[in-house]
């Protein structure tokens, strides 16, 4: 991947700068990648801005607005919401009326459902003031736009990460922004979408030929991440076939799963989400059915030693 130009604006962990991938691009990414610090990204021609996701807080979102100002943007005029997850759209009303939210239809109805559900799972955690504002642009398959000369392709991978994901495909610059279709560092989660799907929004990522792939969270990085994304998501297949023709619960079967390489993946406590997720598809669930979080949540803060996860935002 040709090598980020550096930062914009300056940075500490609290407080990010942004990144220039290319002219006019350039990613905010919030270390260390793990729950509720996701990454979002700016794409500007001077003249109009596109803003890919928020933050989970409003301190964080105001920062994100700040730094765009800083680097001599205009404020977003667009911004998409790569999947409706708190960490990337709940800023998103700090930025209207003057920015459209754009999102996929399913996200729309998915962050509509889910409501505050990040204040439900960490009530102790200071979100700040946030009204939730879903997508009042939406599209199903694919959205083509255009900032300035700079073409910005919207998406739609079926269901991988989420029920309504978007991807944002820059092909001018071989730069892509996928949204929690990857993580760069952490471990996949796949409780409120596919695994087979993941599989197949792989397919759709390669197909692109990126150079520059701006994860969901964790740092910016090249297309070589999909083969570890890819390796985590087979484990989990095949952990998943062996454990449930052996009649194990996901936790039983995660408790006593060798992780491998895969433990570096920070988060390793997803695997008995993800497990939850592949029986589901095992058991001939559609892709996405629901399941029961607070369930899943208990489950990864067993795996946690009893240590429920934390929410870093
Ligand atoms: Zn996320």
């Amino acid at each position: 991947m040709p090598r980020p130009s550096g930062p914009v604006s300056p940075s500490t962990p609290d407080e990010p700068g942004l990144t220039e991938l290319s002219p006019g691009v350039s990613a905010f990414v919030q270390p260390d990648g793990g729950w509720c610090l996701n990454n979002a990204g700016v794409v500007t021609d001077g003249g109009a801005t596109l803003l890919v996701d928020t933050a989970a807080t409003e301190r964080r979102s105001r920062l994100l607005a700040r730094r765009i100002a800083e680097s001599g943007a205009p404020a977003p005029r667009i911004v998409v919401n790569t999947h409706h997850h708190g960490d990337h759209t709940y800023g998103n009303s700090l930025f209207t009326p003057a920015a459209t939210i754009v999102g996929h239809a399913v996200c729309r109805s998915e962050l509509l459902a889910a409501g505050h559900q990040l204040e439900a799972m960490w009530p102790e955690n200071d979100f700040g003031d946030i009204t939730l504002t879903p997508p009042s642009l939406t599209y199903t398959d694919a959205l083509t736009l255009y900032v300035g000369d700079i073409e910005a392709r919207l998406l739609h991978p079926g269901v991988a990460h989420t029920r309504g994901d978007t991807l944002v495909w820059l092909p001018g610059r071989r730069t892509v922004f996928t949204g929690d279709l990857v993580f760069h560092g952490g471990t996949p989660f796949l409780l409120m979408g596919s695994l087979a799907g993941s599989l197949r929004a792989l397919e759709l990522l390669r197909s692109l030929d990126a150079t520059t792939v701006v994860p969901g969270h964790g740092p910016v990085t090249g297309p070589e991440v999909y083969d570890t994304v890819e390796a985590y998501l087979r484990y989990v297949d095949e952990l998943a076939r062996r454990s449930h023709a052996a009649g194990l619960s996901p936790l039983e079967a995660a408790t006593g799963a060798d992780l491998g390489p895969f433990a570096e993946l920070a988060e390793s406590e997803r695997l008995v989400a993800n497990l939850h997720r592949a029986y589901a598809e095992l058991e001939g669930a559609e892709p996405g059915a629901p399941l029961d979080v607070r369930t899943v949540f208990a489950d990864m803060t067993a795996m946690n030693g009893g240590v429920p996860v934390a929410c870093h935002a």
